[in-house]
């Protein structure tokens, strides 16, 4: 029941100073920090699409990873987490137990990136779990990261290995948004996206944004061993590479960085951060990979993408 659930949820919220008006009543007052901008971010989470319940996936999986990715929006800005509304459509049979178990799950990493639970919606329908987070971050003015900033000459960085997500890390997701806020406040970012889609996907989107092309090393793209775990499968036809740049759900960063910025965050990365250069921008579009020997072909950008017609 829905009374039950919102007083069980409104007994655990810690209090916040940033919520002048906490959850429960029509709409949450926020404070905004003085003299940064607000920045929003959503993100929907659907069974079937994005995750399947089951042993491997219980509902506090899914409510960590649907803050994470919210969470990880907000870092590909260099934006602190501040507060979240969660809106989630139960399935009627288990709805109590999936509702109970996603809050737990967002609780734990809402607290471990100090985030605040301003509000949500709870509702119930015969169809399969959905939960969407928005989350509200701040940035001083003027400083957000943002997609469209990369410039010829620039050195693509990716803060660690990608691919074979899909093994397990696509539901551990681990936003980067303390590693962030570490690497602005010391180098000087020209462009930033998370992965979100695929390596390829992302790095083209940022490109296109840009009005720029990315020539990517093939040699120096991270390969996570969970894409070489997942390409040695007797059923998989793809190459480690290929899983890398494709697979999407990895949730490291790419930047397009000065080359000296590049050059000193790779030497002395913040704690936990293996980050590697892995490109180069220059001026056209799209994106060309770059073999050993020198060679150069055009890279087709692969990746997740939603599809819908008509
Ligand atoms: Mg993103």
């Amino acid at each position: 029941m829905e009374t039950e659930f919102v007083d069980w949820l409104l007994r655990r919220i810690p209090a916040d100073v940033r919520l002048e008006v906490p959850p429960g009543d029509d709409a949450a007052v926020l404070r905004p920090p003085a003299g940064r901008r607000t920045v929003v971010t959503t993100d929907m989470l659907m069974e079937g699409v994005d995750f399947v319940l089951g042993p491997d996936c219980p509902p506090q999986a899914v409510g960590h990873k649907a803050l994470a990715v919210n969470l990880s929006d907000l870092a590909a800005m260099a934006a602190r987490p501040e507060a979240i509304v969660v809106a989630v459509a139960l399935p009627r049979h288990g709805g109590d137990a999936i509702a109970r178990g996603l809050h737990e799950g967002i609780a734990a990493l809402a607290a471990d990136h100090g985030v605040t639970l301003a509000g949500g919606d709870t509702n119930a329908w015969d169809g399969p779990l959905v939960v969407t987070i928005t989350a509200v971050g701040s940035v001083a003015a003027g400083v957000a990261w943002r997609r469209d900033g990369a410039r010829p000459d620039d050195l693509l960085v990716v803060t660690g290995p990608c691919g074979g997500s899909i093994l397990g890390r696509h539901l551990a997701v681990a936003p980067r948004c303390r590693e962030a806020l570490a690497i602005a406040a010391r180098h000087t970012v020209h462009a930033a996206i998370d992965v979100s889609d695929g390596l390829s996907l992302d790095l083209s989107r940022m490109m296109a944004a840009s009005g720029a092309a990315a020539v990517v090393d093939l040699a120096a793209v991270p390969i996570h061993p969970d894409a070489e775990r997942l390409a040695a499968r007797s059923d998989d036809r793809r190459s480690p590479l290929d899983h890398t740049l494709a697979d999407g759900e990895d949730f490291e960063l790419v930047l397009a960085m000065p080359p000296a910025d590049a050059r000193a965050l790779v030497a002395d990365p913040p704690p936990g951060l293996a980050p590697a250069i892995f490109g180069v921008v220059q001026a056209g579009s799209g994106l060309l990979a770059r073999a050993a020997d020198g060679t150069t072909r055009p890279l087709e950008p692969r990746g997740f993408i939603h599809a819908f017609d008509g």
